[in-house]
């Protein structure tokens, strides 16, 4: 039977973070590469970071009922779940790892229950989470703005996840994923 590991957060919680060392650790986790409306940033690579595509390419997968679950996340870009991602990962017998946000999560749950562990990534606080994403460097200042003023919203559904992991000690943050997924994987 196929599994799915969900990670959400507000943006600049170091959710990308603890995934990335997870995989690591894992080999049989599989990144579920996500469709999203808006152009590359930064370095990355279609295919890899996302299936970046034209917003009409994304109504017309809406239409074809391509997606599991889709949203317009920021206003005018939309991120997706692609059905065909899912079903090859899970062929090729492994875990699907998501990184989704916060209402693409408690969806995922929902539709995939006990064949799903979702985790909600947080930063010790809102300062911080500011810091975070200046330090990043990859978002402008309006950029940021939008995401903090999501982020307090965000927080409120935490309890809807499986757990809640507070990521203030990258390492002690990333173990304690670790040691819940050997389990859930291992089940
Ligand atoms: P997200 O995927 O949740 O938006 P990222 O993984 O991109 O967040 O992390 C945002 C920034 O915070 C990155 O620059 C990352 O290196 C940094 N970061 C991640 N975890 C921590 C931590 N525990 N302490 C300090 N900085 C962190
Ligand atoms: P970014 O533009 O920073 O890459 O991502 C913006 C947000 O979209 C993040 O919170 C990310 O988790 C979310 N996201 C990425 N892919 C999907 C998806 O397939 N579905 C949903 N609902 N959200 C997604």
């Amino acid at each position: 039977m196929g599994r799915l590991l969900i990670f959400s957060a507000p943006s600049g919680s170091g959710k990308t973070t603890i995934v990335r060392r997870l995989m690591e650790r894992f080999p049989r986790l599989e990144f579920s590469v996500s469709a999203t409306s808006r152009p590359p940033r930064g370095e990355e690579v279609n295919g890899r970071d996302y299936h970046f595509m034209s917003p009409e390419k994304f109504r017309q997968l809406i239409d074809s009922q391509a997606f599991v679950e889709w949203e317009e996340v920021y206003l005018g870009t939309c991120y997706g779940t692609l059905r065909s991602e899912i079903e090859s990962i899970w062929a090729r017998g492994n875990v699907c790892v998501f990184d989704v946000d916060v209402v693409g999560g408690v969806r995922l749950k929902q539709i995939f229950g006990d064949r799903a562990m979702s985790f909600f990534i947080e930063a010790p606080s809102v300062d911080e989470l500011r810091k975070r994403l200046v330090g990043r460097g990859t978002d402008s200042a309006e950029s940021i703005e939008k995401r903090l003023a999501k982020a307090s919203e965000e927080m409120l559904r935490a309890p809807e996840f499986d757990h809640i992991i507070v990521n203030d000690n990258l390492d002690r943050a990333v173990d304690e994923v670790a040691l819940l997924v050997r389990r859930f994987i291992d089940r």
